[in-house]
């Protein structure tokens, strides 16, 4: 399959490649066929350093597509369901998750760093915030595959994936933003037009 291959940090441009493969999916993870990524500016800041990633990679980490193979203890999802990515899953059984605080989960986070996601020919690949989908397929745990109704369109679902989760929750989890509040929203991107 073809993916964008960051072959090292501080490469300014990325190869598209035809002899990308994913690793797995293991019995608890599910590969999905990616139909829509967007484009952040955290892609840039992997490629470039500023945020921590390891090369060669796939970048892309807002994505949604169709699941096209399940682990076997996977039951909460099934071939052809349409989804969308998290590079922030809850793994169920940390001590964070277990006292309510899946938000700081850093299982999976970790797990980024240190398993391969991707072949490219031949050389093990990771996926950037544990996702690439600058890619054709990837392989996620299950937890970080959210069901989306059918008829969401998946270029609109992949912006939940990092842009509209980032801005929504800045406004509703940790500013408390209360209707009728008047507010300054520094910069519009795809967060701060998530944001307003
Ligand atoms: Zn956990
Ligand atoms: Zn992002």
């Amino acid at each position: 399959m073809k993916a964008a291959v960051l072959h090292q940090i501080g490469d300014d441009k990325l190869e598209v490649r035809d002899d990308v493969t994913t690793v797995g999916p293991a019995r608890d993870e599910v590969r999905i066929r990616v139909r829509a990524s967007g484009v952040c500016h955290s892609d840039v800041s992997a490629m470039d350093g500023t945020l921590p990633a390891l090369a060669p990679g796939v970048i892309g980490h807002e994505g949604a597509g169709e699941v096209v193979q399940v682990g076997e203890a996977v039951d909460h999802l099934a071939p052809g369901d349409h989804v969308l990515v998290s590079f922030v899953p809850p793994c169920g059984g940390c001590a964070s998750c277990l006292r309510g605080q899946p938000n700081l989960c850093a299982v999976y986070a970790i797990a980024a760093f240190t398993t391969p996601r991707f072949n490219v020919g031949g050389t093990p690949a990771f996926g950037f915030g544990g996702l690439g989908t600058f890619s054709e397929e990837l392989v996620v745990p299950a937890a970080g595959a959210v069901k989306i109704a059918d008829d969401v369109p998946f270029d609109v679902a992949c912006l939940v994936s990092c842009g509209v989760m980032t801005g929504v929750g800045a406004v509703v989890n940790t500013a408390k933003v209360q209707p009728g509040s008047a507010v300054a929203v520094i910069g519009c991107g795809g967060v701060g037009i998530s944001v307003i």
